[in-house]
């Protein structure tokens, strides 16, 4: 990534305050001053403020739209992860919160902020989390009821979740549980199949329209607020 976009990401000040502090020189790349912002840099790039460590942030939160083909998981493996698509400093320390399937798209949060993440992800929460499910089949007002009061699964029945037709095939449900392959398996208990999965909100966080599939950006102070 462009060293000011990397200076920036670990907190050692705005876009502008980082060009300007590497172009009065106060920047190094493996031992180089560096005096271009666009400098390409990487997390294993030894970066120094002033000789020292840049400034690094306690607490980071991120907003993802996951592409397809990634898995929720901070390990290595021979499938890349989400946080593979995440160029900062402290990547080290950042997971996400919660599972998306590997072919499920959509809002996930990143953080380093465990004490957050174990709070959001607590049944006793109750966040909704929304998703847009595009469906084999058409889906009949009586599915949507179903949905919408509960649907035994093998080991739990579904809380009162909220589903509104989009169209013929496509459903908004919003879900307070996160069970494995919770979506799925609700659209399957009602002969349907889930062709497409993509998760539009978690609690009162929702995906920014402008992330492309595999973007990511900082939350803002307002959206911190909305999960915390
Ligand atoms: N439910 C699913 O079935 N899959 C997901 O990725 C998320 C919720």
């Amino acid at each position: 990534m462009r060293l000011d976009k990397y200076l920036a990401n670990a907190g050692a000040g705005s876009r502008s305050e980082v060009k300007n502090m590497i172009k009065k020189k106060r920047i190094t790349v493996e031992g180089e001053t560096v005096t271009d912002p666009k400098t390409r840099v990487s997390a294993e790039d030894d970066v120094l403020l002033d000789g020292g460590p840049v400034v690094l942030e306690a607490e980071i939160y991120i907003m993802l739209n996951k592409p397809q083909g990634v898995i929720s998981s901070t390990e290595k493996g021979p499938t890349p992860t989400v946080i593979d698509l995440i160029d900062h400093p402290q990547k080290d320390q950042l997971f996400p919160v919660g599972r998306l399937d590997k072919d499920t798209t959509g809002l996930l949060l990143i953080t380093n902020d465990g004490k957050l993440a174990h709070e959001l992800l607590s049944p006793r929460s109750r966040i909704g989390k929304t998703y847009v499910a595009e469906l084999e089949k058409e889906v009949a007002e009586a599915d949507i009821s179903q949905l919408q009061s509960g649907i035994p699964l093998k080991e739990f029945t579904t809380a009162p979740a909220s589903a509104k037709r989009l169209g013929p095939r496509e459903v908004e449900l919003t879900i307070t549980e996160g069970k494995f392959h919770q979506v799925k398996r609700m659209f399957h208990h009602v002969g349907n199949e889930v062709t497409a999965l993509h998760r539009i909100r978690f609690g009162n966080l929702a995906l920014d329209e402008h992330l492309a599939p595999g973007d990511y950006r900082r939350l803002g102070e307002n959206e911190i607020k909305l999960i915390k």
